[in-house]
């Protein structure tokens, strides 16, 4: 291995641009990112559609686990960015119920707040073996999970709760405590705040894609566009393109999903390629409808566990910038940008989604009344969610393993597959922690096996 390795990194998403960052911080200037689409961010860009709506590859909302990241952030955005509470809610039968659902009984209808309180009283308690069907009824009771729980999590999954693990779901879920419940329901009390998210920031102009463009300005020729890997001899450490080029390296990162950079490989062994089969993800169209009627200032965005529409989350896109809808004009036109995943547990039919979302938005009076739409916008997210299914952890201890030892860092939201470390501030830090183990060899802080 040479003194200064020549690294090249798969995708210039958020994980690719952070270690590309992070080695030109360290003095280590030999490196390049090859990124198969014309554009930096990955699942974090935004798209410009033609009628002047901008919007996100799903709701993205920008808040943050590391100092690295805060600075990432500032650095780009300076103070071009909003600040916002979030105002969140689920859609139950004919009313908003404030966010988290198990937190805030007290505005369903009496029997089915009965039901919840009553199961979460007799819930036995959940722990970290048990798979995710079981640590639903065994920490939220039969009420929550009927009501809320199952529902939801399959909407947004498409995915068997069964077949996951629950070990992932640390500040993803809240648990609650039936005490608390009990008293927010007898007192009337409102518990609004729980979760890292309560409060986030969002970039003025161009989406979320805004931050990832800037940083990839600021990197430069590094960056080739256009450039996608389909083959990869780990032993050569050589890289056949899809332009019928070849590139060599010394060390590689990869932010590519971690199943398909295996196929890619043109030595491997049998058992990381069988391992590689049992990662499970999911796919998000996403949906924009932007409406030509002044935006409803109230609520950031909308759960939807029931039937009333086929996605699981609506975002209010012109509350987080004006600059989402034509001319930044909120007196004149509102955005709504929904998510509607499916699966093979879960298909649906692209044919017709944008009108069905439409009368979803209607039926569960996100908008009132029938306002003109001006723009409907659907955008197909392949890798959307990597699922924590019950085999993943030792499907990813067969491969990751067998990539190091040939020098191959695979990592990011899909590069090590893993949905507990899948956030933008995650993926910036695997990043930095990447280029700070290579060049320095400080150990990661972030991803381990
Ligand atoms: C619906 C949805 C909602 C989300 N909400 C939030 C949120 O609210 N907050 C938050 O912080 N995060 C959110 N995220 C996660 C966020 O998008 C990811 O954390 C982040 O984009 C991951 O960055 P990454 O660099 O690891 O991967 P990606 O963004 O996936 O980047 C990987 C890059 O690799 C490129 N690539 C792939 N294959 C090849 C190849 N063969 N050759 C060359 N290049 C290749 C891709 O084009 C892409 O640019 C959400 C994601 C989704 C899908």
């Amino acid at each position: 291995m040479p003194d200064t390795p020549d690294i090249t990194i798969i995708g210039a998403g958020p994980c690719g641009l952070g270690c590309g960052r992070e080695l030109e911080r360290l003095g280590h200037h030999r490196w390049s990112i090859l990124e198969r689409s014309p554009h930096a961010g990955g699942l974090a860009s935004s798209v410009l559609d033609p009628q002047g709506f901008t919007w996100d590859h799903g709701g993205h909302v920008v808040f943050s686990h590391f100092g690295e990241f805060d600075r990432l952030l500032e650095d780009v955005m300076g103070d071009q960015v909003y600040s916002h509470e979030r105002s969140s809610y689920i859609r139950f039968d004919d009313r908003w119920v404030p966010y988290p659902f198990q937190n805030n009984l007290r505005y369903l209808p009496p029997e089915a707040a009965y039901e919840c309180i009553l199961g979460l009283i007799e819930a036995q308690g959940g722990n970290e073996g048990m798979d995710f069907a079981t640590w639903m009824e065994a920490t939220f009771g039969g009420g929550i999970t009927y009501h809320f729980m199952r529902p939801y999590n399959f909407k947004v999954w498409a995915t068997p709760p069964e077949r996951m693990a629950s070990h992932w779901i640390a500040e993803r879920v809240s648990v609650v405590d039936y005490r608390r419940a009990l008293r927010s329901l007898i007192f009337a009390e409102d518990d609004l705040a729980w979760g890292p998210n309560n409060t986030f920031v969002f970039p003025a102009e161009g989406g979320t894609g805004e931050i990832y463009r800037r940083l990839a300005l600021q990197l430069g020729d590094h960056i080739s566009y256009n450039r996608e890997i389909v083959e990869l001899d780990a032993e050569a450490r050589r890289l056949r393109l899809a332009d019928g080029t070849e590139e060599s390296y010394d060390i590689l990162v990869s932010t590519m999903p971690i199943d398909r950079l295996v196929k890619t490989l043109v030595h491997c062994p049998e058992r990381v390629r069988a391992a590689a089969e049992d990662l499970e993800h999911n796919s998000v169209f996403m949906v924009g409808v932007g409406y030509e009627t002044p935006l409803k200032d109230d609520k950031s965005w909308m759960y939807f566990p029931q039937d009333h529409a086929p996605f699981y989350r609506a975002t209010n896109f012109a509350k987080y910038s004006p600059a989402n809808v034509p001319d930044g004009d909120t007196g004149r036109y509102s955005a709504y940008m929904t998510e509607v995943s499916h699966s093979r547990y879960k298909p649906v039919p692209r044919d017709g989604l944008e009108e069905e979302v439409e009368n979803g938005l209607r039926a569960a009076r996100v908008v009132e009344g029938a306002p003109p739409v001006a723009s409907a916008t659907v955008v197909d997210i392949d890798y959307a969610y990597p699922v924590p299914t019950l085999e993943r952890d030792a499907a990813l201890a067969a491969i990751q393993p067998w990539l190091m030892e040939h020098h191959i860092y695979s990592r990011g939201r899909f590069g090590s597959w893993r949905y507990e470390i899948g956030n933008m501030d995650h993926a910036v830090k695997m990043g930095i922690d990447a280029a700070r183990l290579i060049v320095e060899g400080t150990p990661e802080q972030l991803w381990s096996m």
